[in-house]
């Protein structure tokens, strides 16, 4: 299997201004120390409350902001030490499709200028079979070539979402981000956007890095998940090993919050305390001592390493001291 992307602790801190002169007085740590990587036709969730840096790392493999620190490598090149001219011809490799896709359809052009547009600054085809190729784009996202000359305002959020997919498409990319892609989306659209993401991503070899929050969404698109909690990535598996077995004890708390199907199924809810700290000093140690119900001495002082597990599923692994002993019981809950 072919990596496509790699990313290497990268870390995004953001100056906080103040004081008589302005000067920086404090950061914010959005993005501390963040590795994972993601294998050619893969989808990739990235999962976790506001504020834990997902969309952040987003951005920064985009090169929307500048990373403070890592390195960002994609088809084996390393992004970060592209000029801005030559990031844009990268981005036709790299494309990201958004939460309201209404934000970023300029209300003004048709649907056809919006792909032609596209296609004209990537220079992917050629001036007169760009329209051909705009009804093909269409087709291929489910919408239909009278469509073509309409205004993004006589689409439906879904249908805005599908142009939103083929203004990507456009220019042939290898790796689409999806930032909340579906999250304002109904529930029975969603579905619909989901799947076409999934055709697309066999017929195109596409490769998915999915930012989102409800894990129903990411438990029906996603190969492997990344649990981000304040700036820290807390657990990766594949889909299968982190719904089915949990470890990291944020990570039991997420999912215990997803509703079963079957109200017969026994489910403890885990209810955490406390709100996220602060990613402006956020706690030592393990980011996430503050609310475990698992927290000991050590865990205010030593930060844990992302680790392999044993007995769990090649590739499954947490960040926690204490894993093993919250499995055996040796470790109980102050809940
Ligand atoms: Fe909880 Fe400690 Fe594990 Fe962090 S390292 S998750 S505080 S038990
Ligand atoms: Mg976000």
């Amino acid at each position: 299997q072919k990596e496509l992307l790699k990313v290497n602790n990268l870390k995004q801190y953001f100056p906080i201004k103040g004081g008589f002169l302005g000067r920086t007085v404090n950061h914010v740590k959005a993005v501390d120390d963040v590795t994972f990587n993601i294998y050619e036709g893969e989808t990739v969730s990235v999962v976790g409350e506001s504020g834990c840096g997902k969309s952040t790392t987003g951005r920064a493999i985009l090169r929307l902001d500048d990373p403070t620190d890592g390195t960002i490598e994609f088809n084996g090149e390393d992004l970060l030490s592209l000029n801005k001219k030559e990031m844009r011809k990268r981005r036709k490799d790299i494309q990201v499709i958004f939460q309201d896709p209404y934000a970023s359809l300029n209300p003004r052009q048709t649907v056809f200028q919006i792909l032609a547009e596209a296609m004209e600054i990537q220079d992917v085809v050629p001036k007169d079979k760009r329209r051909e190729r705009a009804i093909e784009l269409l087709e291929t996202v489910g919408l239909n070539a009278e469509q073509v000359d309409r205004f993004p305002h006589e689409f439906s959020g879904g249908q805005r979402q599908r142009i939103g997919i083929a203004r990507a498409l456009a220019v042939e990319p290898k790796l689409i981000i999806c930032d909340e892609a579906v999250s304002a989306l109904d529930v029975s659209v969603q579905a619909q956007v989901l799947n076409l993401l999934k055709k697309l991503q066999r017929e195109f070899n596409l490769t998915f890095l999915f930012i989102a929050h409800d894990l129903g969404v990411v438990r029906h698109i996603s190969d492997r998940v990344i649990v981000m909690y304040l700036g820290k990535v807390v657990e990766i598996a594949d889909k299968k090993s982190l719904f089915d077995n949990p470890q990291h004890p944020y990570t039991k708390a997420l999912l215990s919050a997803i509703p079963t199907p079957d109200p017969e199924a026994k489910k403890e809810r885990i209810v955490l305390q406390g709100d996220v700290p602060s990613p402006i000093n956020p706690p030592t140690g393990c980011r996430f001592h503050t609310r475990c119900p698992f927290a000991t001495e050590m865990c205010k002082t030593d930060t844990p390493e992302l680790r392999n597990l044993d007995n769990m599923a090649e590739g499954h692994q947490a960040s926690c001291h204490h894993i093993e002993k919250i499995f055996s019981g040796d470790l109980v809950s102050k809940y």
